[in-house]
This record gives C-alpha cells, sequence and structure tokens, in this order.
C-alpha cells in the first residue's frame, strides 16, 4: 500500500492541521438522526488532537448547492463532536475562516464545505485558499473518495509527501477493500443485489473479470431473467439495460465462471400490504406478480456457495429486505457471510443496513462506510482522493 498513513506525518507535534472527515451524518431540524459517521471519525481525531496545536476539522453535509443553507449546517455536529470528545469544539460559520487566536490543542469544526461551489467544481483557489491556514493534511473520509472535489482531491495535491496522510478509517477501508480487488484468496465469490443494474455496471463488469463465483439478487435480477428471456410480470425492470446484462452474461460464460441467478423468487401482487406472497420457479412467474426476494432454492444454493468461499464481497440486498415477509433472502446472505470462513467485505447503504438488521455486523470482517465508494473501489478504477494522497 502506497498510501500515508498518519504515522508517515512529519512534526506533528504541536502543527496546524486540516482533517477532511466524512461528518455527513442525517440531520433533520438540528437534530442527528444517526452519529454512525460522527463515532466513525472519532479515532483519528482524538490521535490528532492529541499531539496538534490545532485541528481543523471540515466535511461536506447534505445536498447543499454551493451557498450557505441553514438546513444543511455543520452547527449541530460540532455539539455532538463535542459530546463524544469530551473536549471543547469551536465552530467556525465559513470553512473559508480560521481562528488566529485558538489556544493549543483547540479543535474546530469548520461550517459545509458544500456552501462554496469551489468545493464541488474541484477548484484549486479554492483548496489552496481552504489549505492556506494549515501545515498538514489529513483526510479519513473515505465515503467521498470516488469524487474528485477540491477538499479531498485539489487540497492534497497541494502538501508535499510527509505532510498528508490517510487516517485510521480510510486506512482501514482501503486495506480491506485492497484484500478484495488485488490477489483475493480463492474461491473469490461476489454477492450482488439491490435495485438496478444501472448503478452497478461498472461493478459488475470488473467483477466478472475475477471472482470465481457471482451470486445476483435483487431488482437487478430481473433485468438479467430479461436478458435470458423469461418474463418477470410486473417486476421492476429496467429495459434499456438488459443489453448490458446480456454482455456481463456472456462475458461470465467467456471467462468460465459460475454466474448465479435465484432459481425461484418470491411474488407478491404489492410491496404495500401484499394480499398475496407466493413462491415460484424464476421461469414461471405470472404476468400480473412482482419478484421481491430470492426463494428458498436460491437461498440454499447461496449459503452452500458462500460456505465454501475464501474471500466475499456484498453490495446490494437480495429483495425488498425493508419489508419483513421479503427479507429471508437478505438475512439469510448476512448470516451466510457471517458464518463464512473467509474474508468478508459488506458495502452500500442498504446492505449495510441489512447486516445491523440481521444482527451480524460483528462477525463481518469488514463493513464498509462508503457505498459508492467501496462499489468504485472494486472496480480497480482509480480514486481521486487516494490518487492525491498518493502522489
Ligand atoms: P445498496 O445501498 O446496498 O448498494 P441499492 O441501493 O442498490 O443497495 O438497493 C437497495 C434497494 O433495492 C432496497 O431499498 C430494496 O428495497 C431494493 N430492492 C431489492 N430487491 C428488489 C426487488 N426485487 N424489487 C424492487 N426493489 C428491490
Ligand atoms: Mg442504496
Amino acid at each position: 500500500m502506497n498510501l500515508p498513513v498518519l504515522a508517515d506525518l512529519d512534526n506533528v507535534d504541536g502543527a496546524r492541521i486540516l482533517a477532511r472527515l466524512d461528518l455527513n451524518a442525517p440531520v433533520r431540524d438540528g437534530v442527528i438522526l444517526d452519529d454512525t459517521r460522527i463515532v466513525a471519525a472519532l479515532p483519528t481525531l482524538r490521535w490528532l488532537t492529541e499531539r496538534a496545536e490545532i485541528v481543523a476539522a471540515c466535511s461536506h453535509l447534505g445536498k447543499a448547492g454551493g451557498a450557505p443553507d441553514p438546513a444543511f449546517s455543520l452547527a449541530p455536529v460540532a455539539v455532538a463532536l463535542e459530546k463524544a470528545l469530551g473536549r471543547p469544539v469551536r465552530f467556525i460559520p465559513d470553512c473559508l475562516d480560521t481562528a488566529n487566536d485558538a489556544e493549543p490543542g483547540t479543535l474546530l469544526l469548520l461550517e459545509n464545505l458544500r456552501f462554496h461551489p469551489g468545493e464541488k467544481a474541484n477548484d484549486p483557489d479554492f483548496a489552496a485558499r481552504l489549505a492556506e491556514p494549515y501545515d498538514h493534511y489529513v483526510n479519513d473520509a473515505f465515503g467521498t473518495a470516488h469524487r474528485a472535489h477540491a477538499s479531498v482531491e485539489a487540497a492534497a495535491r497541494i502538501y508535499p509527501r510527509g505532510r498528508k496522510a490517510a487516517g485510521f478509517l480510510m486506512e482501514r477501508e482501503v486495506a480491506a477493500l485492497d484484500r478484495v480487488v488485488d490477489d483475493p484468496a480463492q474461491p473469490f465469490v461476489a454477492v450482488v443485489g439491490g435495485a438496478k443494474v444501472s448503478t452497478k455496471t461498472a461493478p459488475l463488469e470488473a467483477l466478472v473479470g475475477r471472482v470465481s463465483s457471482l451470486l445476483i439478487g435483487g431488482g437487478m435480477a430481473n433485468t438479467f431473467f430479461l436478458a435470458q428471456g423469461l418474463e418477470v410480470g410486473r417486476s421492476l425492470v429496467e429495459e434499456e439495460m438488459v443489453e448490458t446484462a446480456r454482455s456481463v452474461l456472456d462475458a461470465a460464460v467467456e471467462r468460465g465462471i459460475e454466474f448465479v441467478l435465484p432459481s425461484d423468487v418470491v411474488i407478491t401482487d404489492a410491496i404495500d400490504n401484499p394480499q398475496q406472497v407466493d413462491v415460484v420457479a424464476s421461469d414461471t412467474i405470472p404476468s400480473d406478480m412482482m419478484v421481491v426476494d430470492i426463494g428458498p432454492e436460491a437461498r440454499a444454493r447461496y449459503r452452500e456457495v458462500l460456505s465454501l468461499s475464501r474471500t466475499v464481497f456484498w453490495n446490494g440486498p437480495m429483495g425488498v429486505f425493508e419489508v419483513a415477509d421479503f427479507a429471508a433472502g437478505t438475512l439469510a446472505v448476512a448470516e451466510a457471510l457471517a458464518e463464512s470462513p473467509a474474508f468478508t467485505v459488506v458495502g452500500g447503504g442498504e446492505s449495510v443496513m441489512a447486516v445491523r438488521q440481521a444482527g451480524v455486523i460483528g462477525d463481518i470482517d469488514h463493513v464498509s462506510t462508503g457505498g459508492g465508494a467501496s462499489l468504485q473501489f472494486i472496480t480497480g478504477e482509480s480514486m481521486p482522493a487516494i490518487a492525491a494522497l498518493e502522489s
């Protein structure tokens, strides 16, 4: 791993440090609904604040559109951070401001980076102004590592080696995902589900070339069924992705990998307030029903394949797991990963929720904090933030 880590920073003691974190917590009316990301940032923040003169933490939050918007203020996060760390946090209402009168050991939290248009535009002038007061740069925001935004890309490039590093979270993410991308222990099995093929085309294409088995579930399986000439009734499908699905199927045959679609499926007449729920073979889906989960035969098969694997990457639920009647396939995959002796990695917002719901989060080797970022990492494509840290 060429990634510089905290231990590689020169002269941290007494330094002024800009720390790009992922503090993008869901906030409604000033209340933090889920503090997972705040908690995840604490180890790096503790390490930095114990050593540095000043740490300026920065982040984006929500869909701020390049101008100040109180709905997306990080002010509530400052309060939560103060509580979690047990030390004062001084909130700076514009990320381009700093505190020149700060006591040594001060932790600043800068306001939402996306209140400035330069952040998303990866504007070098904005990055230079953001970085100017600080000697060192630390990036622990894995969730935005796949985006070329100023605070993670242009800003990182300003600092020479020895003065920039990945935080603990970023280091852990990269190490775990590297184990999956770079010469994974075989058999390497990927389980890919979720709503759509279109949001996961590149990862599917990349995985076909690397896995020994690819297990498909979720709404995206329907588009693969169409590509095989099956009928899927009123199921969620992406007609415009059938060609893509067909080429993924062809690539799987060419590579000689095991490409597994569910042999049976759970069907229903309606996701909300269902009157009819049934299990049918995947080649007999009635025209007035929709597929909402993988069936029991598929569950058993997926469990079997996973029990024999040595590396597993899972992204995307097997069905509409938010509804208890349609959660069995997703929970079975979560349990199979937990029981598997393989090195197991889970990425994706809903997949992580499912692992938590199954109560097995502690039995997964790595649960990624970045859905989109982990998917891009899996493709083997360069990640702008990581490349900038490594430059
Ligand atoms: P992740 O966040 O883990 O990457 P996605 O965002 O791709 O996953 O997809 C998650 C969503 O897919 C879930 O909300 C789930 O309800 C939905 N989904 C899964 N299977 C189906 C299906 N058969 N029909 C419709 N929606 C589905
Ligand atoms: Mg999602």
